[in-house]
Parts: structure tokens; sequence; C-alpha cells
């Protein structure tokens, strides 16, 4: 019944589970070190997207995504508050939960946290080196990649790529150049724990090996995370787990590979080095959760999204016109699998020709409109974050603005700085760039 594009077999292929009466599905989580930016909510609206769309149509589903509580970023940004990375990892935690629920995320069934499986993690590498699958250099363990014979499967790439990119930068420890680090030493304070190697802390890519088998057990249906995951750490984390067990078939670990493309601003790469970088939170004082839903799932989510105001704008005024149409109706959001709604998401969860479809049906709307609203409700409209500014406030603010532009033009300080106290009692703080005014509450 689902259709659903697969980056391991590159094509879109029927789902067929493992287990009809429960299906398991692992995406990765967040590096929990800073507040989310559009790009991954971009992420984790597709993961809850395809959770969505499975639970409508299977009577179980567990939904796993883990969270990275333990990594260089986190220790550089304790050292700079000057707290602990657990007071960190658990701040931005509990950040990331209101985000998603500012933006109808439904949260993952589970959420296992790096630093509750060090032991198992321990134990885990301890069989790959005694299966010759890793090897120890002075408190650091790698895997060895050239022990796994599909090695970068997922991503396309192979050993002879490996080996002409072996000439270059070639850390004097690794034995070859895609080698990654299992384990490694902590110096000068840093956290860590006591391991046969040293006190050290564990590498990124083996939580997720280790976890999503602890929570889900192999093989599990869908493996998910965004398009900049494949490679390494999906490839990564399938050499791991396949060498575990002895085996070379990546499909012992994980069925179906789920992958969202990238957001980018208007085709350039949001960066925080570039000062680029668009927060949710900032959006959320602009826009409903649900325009900013629509935004994001206005492209298929294997398309990448060169992101702009317009794509904003519009979800807004699709979103006002569907809400005019629903408003008086009594409507339960739901999964309607006899809608055109849900057989568009049933394409491999084609969301742009659903939200055609919703307005073409408003135009001229069928006997079973109330069916496909629900429907449409369930996948598109789970936010109850309304905008803390309405188009009124904005309006006035905007022309407060202009009206300070003018005066300054004019050499009339004054009055500038009279406006300028105006829009700091409504809790408005201006900021004069370039020559150009920009604001925020
Ligand atoms: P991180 O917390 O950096 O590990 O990222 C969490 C999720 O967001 C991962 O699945 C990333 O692939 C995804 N992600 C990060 N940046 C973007 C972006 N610009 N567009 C789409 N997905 C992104
Ligand atoms: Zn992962």
């Amino acid at each position: 019944m689902l259709k659903i594009y697969n980056s391991l077999t590159k094509q879109k292929e029927s789902f067929e589970p493992l287990d009809q009466n429960h299906i398991k599905y692992y995406s990765c989580g967040p590096t929990v070190y800073n507040r989310i930016h559009i790009g991954n909510a971009r992420a984790f609206i597709c993961a809850d997207l395809l959770a969505k769309v499975l639970k409508g149509i299977y009577p179980k589903v567990t939904y796993v995504s883990n969270i990275t509580d333990i990594d260089d970023k986190i220790i550089e940004a304790a050292k700079e508050e000057k707290v602990s990375i657990k007071d960190i990892s658990n701040k931005y935690f509990n950040i990331y939960l209101e985000d998603l629920e500012s933006l109808g995320i439904n949260k993952p069934d589970l959420q296992p946290f790096a630093t509750d499986y060090i032991n198992e993690m321990i134990d885990y590498i301890e069989k790959l080196i005694d299966s010759n699958n890793a090897y120890i250099h002075e408190g650091n363990v790698l895997f060895d990649t050239t022990k796994f014979k599909n090695y970068g499967c997922l991503s396309g790439r192979n050993l002879d790529e490996q080996k002409a990119g072996e000439r270059v930068n070639l850390e004097t420890y690794k034995r070859n150049v895609n080698d990654f680090t299992l384990w490694k030493p902590s110096n000068n304070g840093e956290p860590g724990w006591e391991s046969p190697w040293g006190f050290g802390r564990p590498g990124w890519h083996l939580e997720c090996s280790v976890m999503s088998e602890l929570t889900l057990n192999i093989p599990f249906d869908i493996h998910g995370g965004g398009n900049d995951l494949k490679f390494p750490h999906h490839d990564n984390e399938i050499a791991q787990t396949c060498a575990y067990h002895g085996s070379s078939e990546p499909q012992d670990f994980a069925r179906y590979w789920f992958h969202n493309g990238f957001l980018n601003l208007d085709n350039e790469k949001m960066s925080k080095s570039l000062g680029n970088v668009v927060y949710l939170e900032d959006l959320l004082d602009v826009y409903d959760g649900n325009q900013i839903r629509l935004a994001l799932l206005s492209t298929h989510y294997r398309q990448p999204i060169p992101w702009n105001k317009t794509l904003l704008e519009q979800a807004k005024t699709v979103s006002k016109k569907i809400n005019k149409f629903t408003k008086d109706l009594n409507l339960t959001p739901k999964f309607n699998v006899d809608t055109l709604i849900a057989q568009d998401l049933l394409d491999d969860l084609n969301t742009p020709k659903a939200i055609a479809t919703i307005q073409k049906l408003i135009q001229s709307p069928s006997n079973n409109i109330e069916s496909e609203l629900e429907t449409f409700q369930y996948i598109f409209e789970g936010s109850k974050h309304k905008v803390r500014l309405d188009d009124n406030k904005i309006s006035e603010i905007e022309k407060l603005i202009k009206e300070r532009d003018i005066a300054r033009k004019n050499g009339n300080y004054d009055q500038a700085d009279e406006i300028r106290d105006k829009l700091t009692k409504m809790n408005v703080i201006i900021e004069d760039i370039n020559g150009k005014t920009v604001w925020k509450i």
C-alpha cells in the first residue's frame, strides 16, 4: 500500500514490513547543544511525516530517535557556558521538545540518550576488536573499514575511491582513510568514562548501531536521517552492525533507508560561520507552527529546499484559506486511507501533491470533503502554536519603522527617537544594519 524510495536500492519500492503487526523505525536525532535551525526542523518534520503515515496504516509502530548527549560540540558549548555537559544537553533537549511541539511533531516513542549506553558501547567495541574488525592505537579504537566488504554501499563510495583518497591527509594512526573512531581518549578535564583502553568517550557513529539494535532488534524496517548523514554516518553504522554480526548484507541491519533533502538559504549553504542561520524560534515569532510546517512540506521530502520568505508567505495564505473553510466543521484529524490526500501520501509521501489536492477540493468540494480534510489536518496541522504577533500588530510595527526611517532621513532625530521608544514599549527590538532597519520581538 505504501510506496517509499529506498536510498539503499536507489528506487521507489512497495513497503513490505518484516512484521505487519509491528513496524520498527529508527531516525537519527539531534546533537543537543544548540537551538534547532530551520534545516534541522525540516529533517524532524520529514521523520515525523513518515511516522504519522506509518501510524495511520499499521496497528503498532515503534519510532525511535536518539539523543546525542556526548560530542565535541557539546563539550565546547559546556566550556563556553561554563556548565557541565549534562546541563547543556538537558537544557537543549528540553528546548528541542518544545520545538517539536510547536511544529506539530509527535514525540518519538523512544528517545535513547547516548550516555545511558556507555557500557553497552564498550562491550560492542570489545567484540569488534576480538573479531579483528577494529584496532587500538594509544587509547584510540578505530574501525577497520577494509574488513567490511560492502563498505560505502549506501552512499555509493567504494574501496577504490578510498584508496585514491588515502594519499591525502591520512592521520598517522589510521590504517585506511575512511577508518573511523569507535573510542577516543578524554584529556585535560574533558568528560569521559573508564574503559579497557583508558579514560575516554565513544565516537558518534557507534551510538546509533548500539541503540537501534537494543531498542528495536535487528533487522528493523526503516532507518532515516538527513541526506548529509548517508556518508559517513550511515555507511559507518552499516559497517559496524554488519561486522559485529558477521554479515556482509546491509539489509540484515535495516531494510529501507529514508533520507530527506537539504534545506539551503536560496541555494546558499546555511552555516554558522557565514552568519546566515535561520533559527526556528525566530520564525515562530511571526508565523504559526502549522504555517511553518506547511512551508517545509510544500517541497517533496527528497528534493532540496531553496528557503526564502516567499515559501512562508505562500504557506500562510494557503493555511488561512483552509482554516476559513474548516472553521465551522466538526473534524477529527485522522488518516482516512480512502481519500485522495492519503493516496498522495502513500505514494512516497507526496506532500506537494496533497497540498495541491486539498486546494482543488476546497474550490469544488466533493461529498468526501470532510474525510479529506481530516486526513489533511492529521498530517499538516498538528501544531497548536499561534503566532506571537498577529497581522495587525505586524502592520503597526512596520508602519512605525517606516515613519522612523522618514524622520531620520529628514534629520528629525527627536521624532525618530520617540518612535524607537514607542517600539521598545511594544517589546520590539530594532537594529539598523547596512542602512536597513530590522526588527524582532
Ligand atoms: P544534527 O543535530 O546536526 O545532528 O542534525 C539533526 C538532523 O538535522 C540530521 O538528520 C541532519 O541530517 C539534519 N539537518 C541538518 N542540517 C540540515 C539542513 N540544512 N537541511 C536538512 N536537514 C538538515
Ligand atoms: Zn545516527
